[in-house]
C-alpha cells in the first residue's frame, strides 16, 4: 500500500470546506492508501497564539479526525510536538536550506505583511518544517491544496540539494515526494460570498459552518446566508455564484446526483429551499457530532490513540532521521 502524508493546524473549529475538501477525501483514501496524519501544532505557533487553547484544540481536532470516520488500521494519527524527530530534522535540514529560496515564499510574504513588525523567525521557516513533517515518512503521495504547492516544490529542491551534498550518487538518502492532486475535490464557498471560499480565518462566523454547530446555529446561518433575487436555483451559472455552491452542497451532502438536484430545485424559491438545505446539513453533521461527543467523553480512548500514533510514527520518523544523520557524518549516540 502507498504512504500518504496531511496535517492541519490545530486552530479554531473544522468547517465543512475542511471536511468535504480534505478529510472526507482522507477517509475515503483508506481503501487505497496508509495514511499519516498530524496534528501540526508546531505550525500553530508560527503566528502569535493562545497557550490556554493550544492543548484543547489539539485534542478537539484528533476527536474530529475519528469522528470523521478515520479508522486505526489505515490511518495513524498523531500530534507533531510528540515526535521530537520533526524540530530535529528541521534544524539539519535548515543548515542546508539557502535563505532566498524562504524570502521568496509567497505565503510568507503575504503573512508578514500582514503581521507587521511582529515576524518571527518561525514564521520564515515554516517550509522547512513542513518539509521535515513530509520528508520523515517518505510518503509515496502529499495532497496539496493550491495554497501548499509551491511548499512542495521547495521540499524537492530541499530532497534534492540534501541528496547532491550528502548522498552517493543513485542512492538518495531522502525520498523525492509527489503531490497528490484531487481533481474534483469539492471546494467549498463562503455563506457571505459565493465567490470566496468558506475559511477558518474569515472574521465572520456567519461565513462558514463548523462541523460541531448546534441544529439552532446551522438554521440561522443558513436562513442569514446570502442569496440573489432569481427564482428558480440552478448550477454552474457565474453570476448566481450561491445558487451553485448551496445546490453543490446540498448535493453533497444528501447523497443525490447532481441531475436529481438540479431537477428538483429547478422551480424552486429560496425559502423553500433553504429548509431542505438546514434538514441536510443538520442530518450529515448528527452522526459525525455523536462521535465527537461520544470520543470527547472517553478521554483515556483519546489519548490511548494518540500515544498509539506518536509510536507508530517515531518508528518510522527516527529510522530516517538516523539515515540522514549518518549521511551528513555524525557520530552515533552512545
Ligand atoms: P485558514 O483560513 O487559516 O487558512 P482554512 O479554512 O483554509 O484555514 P486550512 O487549515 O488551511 O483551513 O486547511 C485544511 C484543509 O482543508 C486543507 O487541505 C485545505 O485545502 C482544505 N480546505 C480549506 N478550506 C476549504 C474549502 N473552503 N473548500 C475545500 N477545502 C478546503
Ligand atoms: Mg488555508
Amino acid at each position: 500500500r502507498q504512504r500518504v502524508l496531511s496535517g492541519v493546524q490545530p486552530t479554531g473549529n473544522l468547517h465543512l470546506g475542511n471536511y468535504l475538501g480534505a478529510i472526507r477525501n482522507w477517509v475515503e483514501g483508506q481503501s487505497q492508501y496508509d495514511n499519516f496524519l498530524f496534528i501540526a501544532d508546531l505550525h500553530a505557533v508560527t503566528l502569535p497564539h493562545n497557550p490556554a487553547e493550544l492543548a484543547k484544540n489539539t485534542y478537539t481536532l484528533a476527536a474530529l479526525y475519528l469522528a470523521c470516520g478515520l479508522d486505526l488500521t489505515h490511518s495513524t494519527i498523531f500530534v507533531q510536538s510528540h515526535v521530537p524527530a520533526h524540530t530535529e530534522l528541521t534544524w539539519l535540514l535548515n543548515c542546508i536550506t539557502p535563505l532566498n529560496w524562504l524570502t521568496d515564499m509567497i505565503q510568507f510574504k503575504e503573512k508578514a505583511v500582514k503581521q507587521g513588525e511582529n515576524v518571527g523567525v518561525g514564521l520564515l521557516d515554516y517550509p522547512v518544517l513542513m518539509a521535515s513533517d513530509i520528508l520523515l515518512y517518505e510518503p509515496d503521495k502529499v495532497p496539496v491544496g493550491e495554497d501548499q504547492k509551491q511548499h512542495l516544490e521547495l521540499t524537492r529542491d530541499i530532497v534534492n540539494r540534501f541528496n547532491h551534498l550528502f548522498a552517493k550518487p543513485d542512492q538518495p538518502v531522502l525520498k523525492l515526494p509527489e503531490p497528490l492532486i484531487r481533481k474534483e475535490g469539492a471546494r467549498v464557498m463562503s455563506l457571505t460570498d459565493g465567490t470566496k471560499k468558506m475559511s477558518k480565518s474569515d472574521p465572520s462566523e456567519l461565513s462558514r459552518i463548523n462541523l460541531l454547530d448546534s441544529p439552532d446555529e446551522i438554521a440561522k446561518k443558513i436562513k442569514k446566508c446570502k442569496t440573489d433575487p432569481t427564482r428558480g436555483l440552478e448550477f454552474d451559472n457565474p453570476e448566481r455564484p450561491e445558487s451553485n455552491n448551496l445546490l453543490t452542497l446540498y448535493m453533497v451532502l444528501s447523497g443525490k446526483t447532481k441531475e436529481e438536484v438540479a431537477a428538483e430545485s429547478q422551480d424552486m424559491g429560496w425559502g423553500q429551499f433553504k429548509p431542505l438545505l438546514t434538514e441536510t446539513v443538520i442530518n450529515a453533521l448528527k452522526p459525525i457530532q455523536e462521535k465527537y461527543q461520544a470520543i470527547m467523553d472517553d478521554r483515556g480512548y483519546l489519548e490511548s490513540v494518540l500515544r498509539h500514533g506518536k509510536h507508530k510514527a517515531e518508528a518510522v520518523a527516527n529510522q530516517t532521521l538516523a539515515k540522514v544523520k549518518a549521511a551528513m557524518g555524525y557520530s552515533t549516540p552512545l
